[in-house]
């Protein structure tokens, strides 16, 4: 994927997040994580049945690369069976930390295949999906907002 392509997917998912706000519903479990080396908290809520994860939301402070890698996270996981999101995010995190991976599977995430230049960024893109990974194993925090 070419240089500005990669740019302009990520300004479109930091100005407009998908599912950017969180909703009362007792269905989904809330997961809180932190950046401290950033600006970056992220509050996520995610709702899974049978096996499959039917919706993410999120809101938070975060920076544009924790912001677009959590909307991009959203949109490419929603619809995904755990077996399938956890697929995605093992060869996400290769990706990341420059290993081999499978970019056929990532569908937009492929966009931060360069962060890894960005050793400092490399959380931010991370930290969302890090949430996701705690909430597949079912470690949800206690929502205090
Ligand atoms: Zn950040």
């Amino acid at each position: 994927m070419d240089n500005n392509l990669k740019r302009t997917i990520i300004m479109e998912h930091y100005q407009n997040p998908k599912n950017k706000g969180l909703i009362e519903d007792s269905s989904y479990g809330f997961v809180n994580m932190n950046n401290e080396s950033c600006i970056d908290e992220i509050n996520l809520l995610v709702k899974i049945e049978d096996d499959k994860i039917v919706d993410i939301r999120f809101d938070g402070e975060a920076c544009a690369i924790c912001t677009s890698a959590t909307s991009i996270m959203i949109e490419t996981l929603i619809g995904k069976t755990k077996k399938e999101a956890l697929e995605i995010l093992k060869n996400y995190e290769y990706m990341i930390d420059e290993k081999e991976y499978n970019s056929d599977i990532l569908e937009q995430a492929i966009v931060y295949s360069d962060i890894a230049h960005q050793p400092n960024r490399k959380k931010c893109a991370l930290l969302s999906w890090w949430g996701i990974k705690k909430a597949l194993k079912g470690e949800y925090d206690e929502r205090k907002i």
